[in-house]
């Protein structure tokens, strides 16, 4: 007899289901920008950009709503990491828009946490 043992995270996500978390263990490809032990940033596969990235925590937050302080240095790498991308993909003059959707209202679709990074087309405001 199998035991099937399922991971919940805080907000009740079934992390064994989890796309991005399966990105980031390689159980599904996607074209990677930037990698380190801590963070993951690859290509939208459905650009509203000419550049369009999603930069994820390798720890499974599910939302904006989840972030803490035990977890906010996550989120904070990230910050620092921006930059840096923004520089290696060549937009860091020419501008570029960091989102992140929390929940039903602003259309999150994937429960892990995720900063879309959208550059190289003027972009209008307010969104959506
Ligand atoms: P959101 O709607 O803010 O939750 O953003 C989720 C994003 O993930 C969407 O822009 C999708 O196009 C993108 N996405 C979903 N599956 C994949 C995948 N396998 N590889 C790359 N991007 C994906
Ligand atoms: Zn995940």
């Amino acid at each position: 007899m199998f035991l099937e043992i399922y991971y919940l995270d805080s907000g009740g996500e079934n992390l064994k289901d989890c796309i991005f978390c399966k990105i980031i263990n390689n159980e599904i490809p996607s074209d990677k920008v930037y990698e380190d032990e801590k963070i993951l940033a690859f290509y939208d596969i459905e650009p509203e950009a000419p550049i369009h990235l999603l930069i994820i925590p390798k720890k499974h937050i599910s939302s904006l709503n989840e972030v803490n302080k035990d977890n906010a240095e996550e989120i904070s790498y990230i910050f620092s990491k921006i930059p840096e991308i923004a520089k290696k993909l060549g937009v860091q003059d020419s501008g570029y828009r960091i989102v992140s959707n929390c929940g039903e209202d602003a259309l999150q679709t994937v429960k892990h946490i995720h900063f879309h990074m959208l550059a190289k087309r003027t972009l209008k405001w307010p969104p959506g």
